[in-house]
């Protein structure tokens, strides 16, 4: 069925329309809107904005690949990866951001990739969940396996666009929990979000985390606000 679909709808870039070729994934950027997207070039910076915005200091390192703004093609790119059934997009980006990075440090050294559960609830509504694409693209390039089965959305959150502040933060507290702890003891672990904001959601996950002993834990975003 992939195979017909292909030939009967040429593969087109959704930022720009132009034509990528019948063979590659639906949701796939073109070359060049790939390249115009902001780097943040956060994998060599010290203290930079997404380790500010956590303030946590037991992360082994924290970054982003991309700034998030509004009214910039990356908005879209993050609205299509994210509502419009292109998730695609996600596991290119994911497999860019390690390609680039590739000669830095970043994704060395990684036992596990986690990426930042959806409560089930959400995950049937939208059908996929886009943080586990960005995990499965660094999977590809890195060879570190994705984990979906330890750190899990216990409880469902009101989307975070409608909320600010306090609220926020109350909302997402005790959101998560991790089931069977001891298999991830002392393992070397990268979680994985698709856009950190106020980076309210990423702390609640962090803090649930605290009980795998002995765990050492980094953070990699698609997308940083700014
Ligand atoms: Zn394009």
């Amino acid at each position: 069925m992939a195979l017909l679909s292909n030939l009967f709808f040429p593969r087109t870039c959704p930022q720009c329309g132009l034509g990528v070729g019948e063979k590659t994934a639906r949701g796939r950027l073109c070359e060049s809107c790939l390249r115009r997207l902001p780097r943040t070039e956060q994998a060599v910076l010290k203290q930079n904005e997404t380790e500010l915005t956590l303030a946590d200091k037991r992360l082994e390192r924290a970054a982003a690949f991309l700034f998030y703004e509004k009214d910039h093609p990356i908005q879209r790119v993050v609205h299509q990866m994210k509502y419009a059934d292109m998730p695609e997009i996600g596991y290119q980006l994911g497999r860019q951001a390690a390609l680039e990075w590739q000669d830095t440090e970043f994704f060395a050294d990684l036992d596990v990739i986690v990426p930042m559960p959806l409560h089930p609830r959400r995950l049937r509504e939208r059908g996929y969940n886009q943080s586990e694409y960005i995990a499965r693209g660094i999977s590809e390039v890195t060879g570190v396996p994705v984990d979906t089965s330890h750190v899990l959305r216990s409880r469902n959150t009101p989307k975070q666009a409608l909320q600010d502040g306090e609220n926020r933060r109350q909302n997402v507290a005790d959101a998560f929990a991790v089931v069977r702890p001891e298999q991830l003891y002392r393992k070397r672990i990268l979680v994985v979000d698709d856009l950190i904001t106020t980076g309210e959601t990423m702390k609640a996950c962090l803090k649930a985390m605290r009980v795998i002993r002995g765990a050492r834990i980094s953070v990699f975003a698609l997308c940083k606000a700014r």
